[in-house]
């Protein structure tokens, strides 16, 4: 086994893997970029070289500084995460001519699987059944819109070289073909530096399973069952889980042994996904070959008991597999949820900025027995690369953390995901955890009867935009307030040694009852909130409804509440930040306006319909000149952000007076793009 290895990635997986090495009694090297001096994965390493600015092309995607890192502090191999480097063959070849070993798989297998192209033509000699569709050389584009017409539409035009649900386009009718594919090709090339496409059909409600395998040096290759990832949003997995909802025995063994027969096609060692779209009647196709870890690989170990990075290490140091196939057997039900930077409301944009805020629900430390285990795993993991105070910056990746729940049986696994959603607090960037938690209580989920169109589908239920606050949730703000005015009273009480019946705040006024009316403020709406002490707590009023609250208690130190709303128990986080309050209640997180002791006018709202830029990025097309009469909703500029295409459109029917940025010009973040003037 290595006793040194160097970790070429950041954020949770960084994190992730350092814990097994460390759990092995392996010393590790991370790598930074300027951004990353302070983050969690560097602090979670024996050792931390800088590689470069924060941009990662100048930074984690520098094989030769990566390389030079490995030498110098005598690391014997590289782990690459995800991302990144990790499914670059020039890496994996130069790590092994400058004699570090690559955890993962030959260069060769990269490069078979490397394009999705490339690797239908070798999953189809090798037996593997494949979507319909042309995956050819010839790139025209009057052959592809042939080969279109003939697959019969709907087609999924897909980037050859695509990942993380980039580069890929729906068209519904032959018309829009051409407009989509240049889309496409535009959006490829910039993601993946090259614009080769291949076209399928695209099979309506189908569910993304996908299974893990895993191959040894000494020519063994298993399957470590299913995950379901059919939860998407951008075809980006959002949910994912193992087992499959009704998976049976058949249609598992099937499906592991296309996938071991598709990493044996390609001489495959280490870990790897095959990624299969599946129909209810149980037919599956071939999609890719993902030849890395996989960022929901924690679902496999949670209920296989294996730790997978600690296979990889073992396989890369050439020991044999830790189990044959017959020694796998599944155990309960665990899922994962993405926890992610960014605003379902506003098509799931990615959000940035300091994470002021943050805590997560309790977790069991993630410990896998050796050799696997028979008792139950931790009900709660999380895998997270990030503490309070770090920021999301729009260079990486914005996930915050996954967040990872067991079961006895799937519906133990929802509920335990329900409530650990329920605990995790963020302040700053907006984030999808009520989102998230809208999609695990709902119906269709709950039943285990989905298709990667539940998203889209249950948008209504799921994406319901600002309520009404009701009034339990008045209440818990109401309590917020009255537990915090108690805690400083306290406080004052004790910082004078002697206790005064006028910093008493429960209400209690010689000879009168109090009433008072605590001013909120939500989304830039008034929402005073009355309450009236009453001889067991308060009465919260809202015309004719009355709530009582009780039993008020602040957890000592921190800023979790607890109290009776009537008869209902709950706990919640409150957290003032200036005039804001921030509530994390079982009905979410809402942001509360509170000025004490005065009415405050609540601050205007951010503006939906501008023209200027959601984040930091590029522009990257220009649909307009000055001078043009559009219509609402037209699309009028594209800019690229975070690795995604954003899309400006007219705000209402009107004119484009100029334009103040060309094609290839970076943009700040709230930058006037274009001027407008509606008709
Ligand atoms: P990526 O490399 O971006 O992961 P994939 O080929 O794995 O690309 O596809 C991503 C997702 O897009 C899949 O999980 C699935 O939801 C959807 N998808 C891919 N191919 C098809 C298809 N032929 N029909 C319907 N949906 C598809
Ligand atoms: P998978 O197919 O493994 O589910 P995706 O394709 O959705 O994963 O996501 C893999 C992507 O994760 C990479 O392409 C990259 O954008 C992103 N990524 C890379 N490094 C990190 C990291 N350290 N933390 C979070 N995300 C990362
Ligand atoms: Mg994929």
């Amino acid at each position: 086994m290595f006793s040194k290895i160097l970790i070429a990635n950041r954020g949770e997986i960084a994190c992730r893997v350092a814990a097994t090495a460390r759990r092995l009694g392996i010393r590790t090297v991370a790598v930074y970029s300027d951004a990353d001096a302070g983050a969690r994965h560097v602090a979670a390493c024996d050792e931390a070289w800088r590689l470069g600015p924060a941009p990662a092309r100048e930074s984690y995607l520098r094989a030769d500084l990566i390389l030079d890192i490995a030498r110098r502090s005598g690391a014997q191999a590289i782990h690459p995460g995800y991302g990144f480097l990790s499914e670059n063959e020039a890496f994996a070849r130069a790590a092994a001519a400058a004699g570090v070993v690559f955890i993962g798989p030959p260069p060769e297998a990269i490069a078979a699987m490397g394009s999705k192209s490339a690797a239908k033509t070798l999953m189809q000699r090798a037996g593997v059944p494949l979507v319909p569709g042309y995956h050819g050389d010839d790139q025209d584009p009057a052959r592809l819109a042939q080969e279109a017409g003939q697959i019969g539409f709907p087609v999924l035009i897909k980037a050859s070289a695509g990942g993380g649900g980039k580069g890929m386009r729906v068209v519904e009718r032959a018309e829009l073909f051409d407009a989509m594919l240049a889309s496409c090709k535009r959006e490829a090339k910039n993601a993946f530096g090259d614009d080769a496409v291949l076209v399928e059909r695209y099979i309506t409600r189908p569910r993304h399973i996908e299974i893990q395998v895993f191959a040894d040096t000494h020519g063994r290759c298993v399957y470590l069952f299913e995950r379901d990832c059919s939860v998407q949003r951008r075809h980006q997995k959002v949910l994912e889980e193992a087992p499959a909802p009704g998976m049976t025995e058949e249609r598992r063994r099937a499906m592991g042994e296309a996938a071991v027969a598709a990493a044996r096609a390609v001489g495959y060692v280490g870990a790897g996904t095959v990624e299969f779209i599946a129909e209810p009647s149980g037919r599956f196709w071939f999609m890719e070959m993902n030849t890395r870890l996989q960022v929901e690989h924690p679902v496999t170990e949670m209920v296989t008991g294996f730790d997978l990075v600690e296979w990889q290490l073992r396989v890369a140091a050439g020991e044999p597999l830790p189990a044959a196939q017959e020694a796998l057997r599944l155990r309960g039900h665990a899922i994962e949820a993405r926890i992610y930077a960014e605003n379902p409301d506003k098509g799931f944009l990615p959000s940035i900025g300091a994470l002021r805020h943050l805590r997560t629900p309790p977790a069991v430390a993630f410990t896998v027995a050796e050799g696997g285990a028979d008792g139950e795993p931790a009900a709660v993991r999380i895998d997270s690369g990030v503490r309070e105070g770090d920021a999301i910056t729009p260079h990486y990746d914005p996930m915050i953390a996954k967040l990872i729940t067991w079961g006895r049986d799937r519906e133990q696994a929802l509920a335990r995901m329900a409530l650990a959603l329920a605990g995790f607090e963020v302040v700053g960037p907006s984030t999808n955890v009520d989102f998230l938690g809208r999609v695990v209580r709902s119906d269709a989920f709950a039943r285990g009867e989905f298709d990667t169109g539940l998203i889209e589908r249950e948008k209504a239920v799921l994406l319901p935009g600002p309520g009404q606050p009701s009034l339990l949730l008045r209440a818990i703000a109401a309590a917020a307030v009255l537990a915090g005015e108690a805690g400083e009273a306290a406080e004052a009480a004790r910082a004078r040694g002697r206790h005064d019946p006028w910093d008493l705040r429960n209400g209690w006024r010689p000879a009168s009852t109090l009433r008072r009316t605590l001013h909120f403020s939500m989304a830039g709406e008034a929402c005073p909130v009355e309450v009236e002490y009453a001889p067991r707590g308060w009465t919260v009023r809202d015309g004719e409804q009355a709530l009582c609250l009780a039993g008020l208690t602040a957890a000592p130190g921190g800023h979790r509440i607890r109290g009776l709303a009537g008869e209902r128990a709950f706990e919640a986080g409150a957290v003032f930040e200036g005039e804001a309050l921030h509530l994390f209640t079982p009905e979410g997180h809402f942001a509360l306006g509170y000025a004490p002791p005065l009415a405050h006018v609540g601050e205007e709202a951010h503006d939906g319909g501008q023209l200027t830029a959601p984040m930091p990025g590029k522009v990257i097309a220009l649909l307009v000149q000055p001078g043009a009469k559009v219509a609402r909703g037209q699309p009028l500029l594209v800019m690229e952000a975070m690795k995604m295409e954003h899309t400006i459109s007219a705000p209402a029917d009107g004119e484009v007076s100029s334009v103040r940025y060309g094609v290839g010009e970076q943009v700040a973040e709230g930058a006037q793009l274009i001027d407008f003037v509606p008709r």
